[in-house]
This record gives structure tokens, sequence and C-alpha cells, in this order.
């Protein structure tokens, strides 16, 4: 029914890279004998999934959506991969993205640019647009996106679904092509907070073979799972409620604000006063570290290569010129600008001199304050080709969301309203580290 589903839309939407029909047959069959002899007993047994294009596969093309890594085959399953198969679930294929997960529209994918089911003139959000737009419009049960400066919270706003960026170090890295290390983090996209819940619940854990996954034993989500905030301390940053948002967002958040204090919350304005400084110090610090994870991509050892190269060098430029797009050029200059060695103290020096202060000003929120709420993004989702051509409009953008990320805290965007022109509207729960049980029990007052 699914991949009948995709075999309907997808020529429309364009939500997949790669759709692995004969596996997903093979493996619902596989999946449904387990059940019946009971051998295999999880929620997720025989659900159809799909997978950010970042996230590796054994025997599937991973491709980042980039031409360098069109041809690349993993020889093994990302921790995150394996988990899902252990609890029975069915992938579908493998979805659409900014390449390299740098962007905020699905625009900058090498393949094609993924449209957004609310209105297909219009982005997805991203960079895990294909897995936001695939699960809104029933081309997929749940899906597995990326988050390093909001990438899984985004696209899930603009589109109208539920998307949970894990603490950093809760749920395993190993298997998904690195952007910015210190930040990335892998999360689900869902229809409704249970779903996000119970993926969460099979993703999360220890994994020895990522050296910055957390040991700490994880509680069953599903227990969150209840109507009750009273008494729960919310927070609500007044700079996240200026005139920079968008008004119908700005209403649909105090609106949220109104629904949490009648359930007997207590919701209260804070100022978190360092916000002008947070998407400066993010993308310092992501262009650094993707300036350095992208150096691998020579065209030797894996993915795309240049023909005919006249020497070494030749091969080597021309490999990496010919094989990236744009917006990874122009990020990979940007990052190794900010780490040569004269401006090194200027630059990234004093970025983690920032992200030391902001990660400070949010923990001393939440010894006050049990969560964080506000929006995810200032707009809705904008026509495509508006910004694309002003990257650094584009970059503002991820104002609420890229905090998080630096700060390493839990944080879900769930669908709260609806603009003017009927768009989705996300709101964003922050919570604090490891607390994603909180995030998740005040979420589902929206259920
Ligand atoms: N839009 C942000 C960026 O381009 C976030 C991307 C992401 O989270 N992968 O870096």
């Amino acid at each position: 029914y699914m991949l009948d589903r995709i075999e309907s839309l997808d020529s429309k939407l364009e939500c997949y890279i790669t759709v692995t029909e004969k596996q997903a047959m093979e493996q619902a069959e596989k999946v449904q004998k387990m059940i019946d002899d009971g051998t295999l007993n999880s929620p997720l047994a025989g659900i159809p999934m799909g997978i950010k294009d970042n996230i590796c596969t054994r025997g599937i093309p991973t491709t980042c959506a980039s031409k360098m890594l069109s041809n690349f085959v993993p020889p093994y399953d990302a921790h995150v991969v394996k988990k899902l198969y252990d609890n029975g679930a069915v992938l579908l294929g493998k979805l659409n993205m900014d390449e390299f997960a740098m962007g905020s529209s699905t625009e900058s994918s090498h393949f094609k640019k993924t449209k957004n089911p609310w209105d297909t003139e219009r982005v997805p959000g991203g960079s895990s647009g294909g897995s936001a737009a695939a699960v809104a419009a029933g081309e997929a049960i749940y899906a597995l996106g990326s988050d390093t400066g909001g990438s899984i919270r985004q696209p899930a706003s603009f589109c109208g679904c539920v998307g949970l960026k894990p603490t950093y170090g809760l749920v395993s890295r190993f298997g998904l092509v690195a952007y910015a290390s210190s930040f990335d983090q892998i999360g689900p996209l869902t229809k409704t907070v249970t779903d996000c819940a119970l993926v969460l619940n099979a993703i999360a854990g220890h994994d020895p073979m990522d050296l910055t996954s957390s040991r700490r034993q994880h509680p069953d989500y599903t227990k969150a799972l209840i109507n009750d905030v009273k008494g729960m301390k919310i927070g609500v940053p007044r700079e996240f409620i200026d005139d920079s948002v968008q008004k119908d967002i700005r209403d649909a958040v105090l609106n949220a604000v109104k629904v949490f204090s009648d359930l007997g919350a207590r919701c209260e304005e804070i100022s978190i006063p360092i916000m002008e400084y947070v998407v400066p110090t993010y993308y310092i610090i992501a262009l650094a570290e993707a300036s350095f994870n992208l150096a691998r991509y020579d065209g030797v050892k894996f993915g795309y290569r240049a023909a005919n190269p006249k020497d070494m060098l030749d091969f080597c430029m021309r490999s990496r010129s010919e094989g990236f797009g744009t917006e990874v050029k122009r990020r990979i200059l940007l990052g190794t600008y900010v780490l040569s060695s004269g401006y090194y103290d200027a630059y990234y020096k004093k970025a983690l001199k920032a992200r030391t202060i902001i990660t400070r000003e949010f923990n001393k929120a939440f010894e006050e304050y049990d969560i964080i709420i506000g929006p995810v993004s200032p707009t809705t989702a904008y026509r495509i080709g508006e910004k694309i051509n002003d990257p650094v409009q584009m970059y503002m953008e991820d104002i609420f969301t890229v905090p998080v990320n630096i700060a390493g805290l839990p944080a879900i965007s769930i669908p709260c309203g609806f603009d003017s022109k009927s768009l989705p509207i996300g709101l964003q729960i922050i919570g604090k580290r490891f607390d994603e049980t909180t995030i998740i029990r005040a979420a589902y007052t929206f259920e």
C-alpha cells in the first residue's frame, strides 16, 4: 500500500532519492513470519519507514544528495538503521535532503527539489525536507532525519509533522555522514507524538562505535504520554516572540502558552539576551567542522572521480570542484577561512567562547524552568526559489533552532496551528539535557 502511494505521489512531490521496493517486500515477508511465530514483538514491526540519505544503509546507495557520493553504496548499516531493522522496521527508501545536510529548504540537493505537500510551489524546509514531506504526505509512516542546526525541527514545522532533535549523545551517530560532528544528531520525524516516543525508544541508547554516545540508561518514553502538565514551569523567551517573527506564528505560540496555562502549567516570560550571537556562532563552528569533515572526499578512496586527470593534483581538484555543489563549496571555503592561522583567534576561538556563554545562558534558564517554548522558525514555508540566492537571509532564519544544537539540548517541533495561507506552524519545546521525557509529556498536550 505504501509503495503504491509512493508510486502515485512521488513523481510530483519528489521525496525519495532511492525507493527500495524489492527489499521492502522481502523484509515485510520476513517480519510477518517472525510476528507469526512469536519471535518478534515490537510496536515498529512491519511498519514502513524512510531514511534520510545521509544515514548509511548496507547495500543501498547513500548519496547525501551529492554528485560526490552518487555512486556510494555503504558496506555497513548505521547504528540507528540496525536498531530499526532489529525492531522489524521495513525500509521503503532513502529520502531527499540538502546536499550534505547544508541548507534549510532541500533546494541544494543535486538530484531533485522536494515539494511541500501542503502547497507544491513551496519548499518542505530542510535539510531533512524529503523526510518531513514523505511523512506529511503519507509516503512513509515515519522517517529518520538528522539535525545539526534545525534540520529535523524546521522541515517538521514547514510540513506539519512532529520532529525531535534528541540530546547530543542520546542517539548514536555511527553511520551518519558527518556535517558538523559536535552538533549532529539523528532523530525521528513522525505524524504523532506517540510515534515519536516509540521510534525514540528504538533508536536511543549507548553505542561503543560512537565515542560521544552516552552510557546512561534511557527511560521508556511512552511513559511520558500522559495528559498532565499541571505545575510544569515553562519559560517563554521574549526574544522568541518579538516582531522578527511572522505575526500568525507569534499568535500561535501565544495561544499554546494559553493552552498550557489553562491546564495548570506556570508560564513566564524570560529573557535569553545572547540571541543575536547564536547564528554567527553556529555558522563559524559548523562550517569549520564541515571543512575538515569534507576533506576526506578527494576522489581517491570513494565517491566521484574526475575523468582523464592530467596528474594527481588535477585529479583531486577536479574531483572536488565537479563533485560538490555551490553551497557545499561556499561552506568549505568559509570553514577553511575561519580556521586559517591568521583568523583562527578572531573567528573560531571566539565562537567557541560564545558557545560556552550561550550554553550557560540556557542552563541558567533551566535552573528555573522545566521547558522553554517558542517558534521553530520565524516564517512558514516559503516559495521554491524565493530565498536560494540570499544565503545570509537563509542562515538568519535558523535563529530559533541553532541555539539548541550549540547547547546540546533536546527539542521537539509539533504542529500548533496554521497561518493565513493555511500553511502549518510549528511550536518548539526545548528541554534539559537528557530530559526528552518532559518534552514529550508537554508535546502530548497537543496530540
Ligand atoms: N540550516 C542549517 C544549516 O544549513 C541546519 C542544517 C542542519 O541541521 N543539517 O547548517
